[in-house]
């Protein structure tokens, strides 16, 4: 990888040199940017295939990252969504066997799914988005009212003052 000296020098390349120095500048660039690229997908797959993972989010975390490769930290949802998550997850691969995975994640209390899908999978991501609009966010019970902007039941739900920290 470039250290900082060169990246400049790069950089002073690409604004100023001759069009042959640019293209030479813009590859030295591009192949960094490729190296940088490996060396985070080696680092997931050391961490997919060593971490032994403890508690049961990290167990469900886990096992949908060496399932979809999606990033770690775009791999979890509300607990409560989990299963729904999972069977979305199959259904997608069942309609669409090229699809690719980029984030999982909860936008303003609903359900986000990013990554390349057919219509098929894309169908059933938006029904399982408008799913959690009604799955309880900490337990996957019916939601019957919203704590802030997240669904919840009536268990988690603001009247009965209750919101556990996880
Ligand atoms: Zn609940």
């Amino acid at each position: 990888m470039m250290n900082m000296d060169e990246r400049m020098a790069m950089r002073d390349l690409l604004a100023e040199g001759t069009p042959e120095q640019k293209e030479r500048a813009k590859a030295a660039f591009r192949a960094d940017m490729d190296e940088q690229r490996k060396r985070q997908e080696e680092a997931q797959q050391h961490w997919v295939d060593n971490y032994v993972p403890e508690t049961e989010e990290e167990k469900i975390t886990h096992a949908r990252v060496k399932r979809t490769g999606v990033h770690p930290a775009n791999a979890s949802v509300p607990r409560g969504w989990n299963t729904r998550v999972d069977k979305l997850v199959d259904t997608i691969y069942n309609v669409d066997e090229t699809a690719t995975f980029s984030q999982f994640k909860s936008k303003f209390g609903g359900l986000r799914v990013y990554g390349t899908f057919n219509k098929a999978a894309t169908e059933a991501v938006r029904q399982a988005e408008l799913d959690c609009e009604f799955l309880c966010w900490w337990c996957g019970a019916l939601a019957t009212t919203k704590w802030n902007y997240e669904p919840a039941c009536v268990d988690h739900s603001s009247q009965s003052g209750f919101r556990p920290k996880w």
